[in-house]
């Protein structure tokens, strides 16, 4: 098992990685001392494939625990589970000395670390992820929350967990679709802060593609490590925790304006070759690399052109009332070397034509 620290002073959590990992969350939950009693938090799906291991684990440490559910996808990520959830909490008659316990992907993390930070005004909880995506980026950095009508995560806290239990075996089970979403992220990570790692994946598509479980871990542990790195020198994201936005901004746009027919991934990984050939515009980036940085995304099969029929004009304006746009300005973060980035909002609008085109 790997041990990755994220480094945030008294709120400091661990990170653990291994294979198998979930059969022991209960014995070292044990040893923790976190909590007297646990409450598993679990979208339907993943609460039929791994809820029991969880809970065995659990018990089997002597621990008591229940297990609440809400059916799976992002529909769910709103208020109105928060506040079912909540329910459900109270007449369990769980208090502040209980723990909830998120197995899941990004969307039950949001949720559970979002009712963990509000109810009782903060109860502790763990992250178990099982989506390569929260594996990678969601459960680590203590972002929480949910959907509102206006605008996706548009209401949150951040609030971190105690603890990041991540089993990379799960990872076998996740469909095709999901495996490519996280892996637009993992890319994301090798172009804003690793050279090498970006040179890993690219030497390493087959086996990745394959979640050959020797290489999954690797590049699991990598972007755990460079998350862990960003979150603990700007937790609440006013300075370095922005390269993580990279391809993210024209990502949006993209998902927002295909009215979210477009999966996340794949708009991050249309963003991300989007965003490289806004920095080669600028001058900041050579074409070659550039090149490079499509040729990786596109091997895992992922989408590097954004598709003619969206509407370019709906895509800039969803570009300037981007929840991380100020004063209708939206930032950039650009890659000036593949494993290095600038942040500006300074581009000209002929500049986001181009990109966008
Ligand atoms: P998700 O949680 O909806 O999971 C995707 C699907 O995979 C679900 O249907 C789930 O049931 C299924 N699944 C999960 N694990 C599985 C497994 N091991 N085997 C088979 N099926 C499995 O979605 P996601 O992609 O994990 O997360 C997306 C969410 O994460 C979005 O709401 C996004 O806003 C959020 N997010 C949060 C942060 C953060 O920092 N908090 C960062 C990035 C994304």
């Amino acid at each position: 098992m790997k041990i990755i620290d994220v480094g945030l002073g008294k709120r400091s959590y661990p990170i653990m990685v291994g294979a198998g990992l979930l059969r022991e969350v209960g014995r070292d939950l044990r040893q923790r001392a976190v909590a007297k009693r646990y409450v598993v938090i679990a979208d339907d799906r993943v609460a039929a494939l791994y809820g029991k291991t969880l809970i065995d684990s659990l018990t089997g440490n002597g621990i008591s625990c229940d297990l609440l559910t809400f059916p799976r996808g992002e529909a769910s990520k709103n208020m109105v589970t928060i506040a079912r959830l909540a329910s459900s909490l109270a007449q369990l008659g769980v208090d502040r000395k209980d723990c909830l316990v998120a197995l899941g992907g990004g969307v039950t993390g949001d949720i559970t670390g979002f009712v963990a930070a509000i109810y009782m005004r903060g109860i502790p909880f763990v992250q178990v992820p099982t989506t390569l995506l929260a594996q990678v980026d969601s459960s680590v950095g203590g972002k929480t929350g949910v959907d509102i009508p206006e605008g996706k995560n548009l209401v949150g806290v951040f609030y971190q967990p105690r603890a990041v239990y991540i089993d990379s075996r799960v990872l076998t089970s996740l469909p095709a679709d999901e495996l490519l979403n996280g892996l637009a992220e993992v890319v994301k990570y090798g172009v804003i802060y690793d050279r090498d790692f970006f040179d890993f994946l690219g030497a390493n598509r087959e086996q990745i593609l394959q979640v050959d479980p020797q290489v999954i871990e690797e590049v699991v542990v990598r972007c755990c490590q460079i998350k862990a790195a960003v979150v603990a020198a700007d937790e609440k994201e006013a300075d370095l925790r922005r390269i993580l936005n990279y391809g993210h901004t024209l990502g949006h746009a993209v998902e927002a304006a295909s009215d979210f027919a477009i999966a996340h991934g794949m708009a991050v990984a249309m963003g991300m070759v989007a965003a490289s050939k806004l920095a080669v515009a600028k001058g900041l980036l050579a074409v070659s690399e550039a090149g490079r940085i499509s040729q990786v995304i596109a091997g895992f099969g992922l989408p590097v052109a954004i598709p003619r029929e969206l509407d370019h004009n709906l895509m800039k304006s969803f570009l300037k009332t981007d929840k991380k746009a100020v004063a209708g300005r939206p930032f950039f973060v650009l890659p000036t070397r593949i494993g290095q980035v600038t942040i500006t909002d300074d581009v000209a609008e002929e500049l986001i034509d181009l990109a966008l085109a």
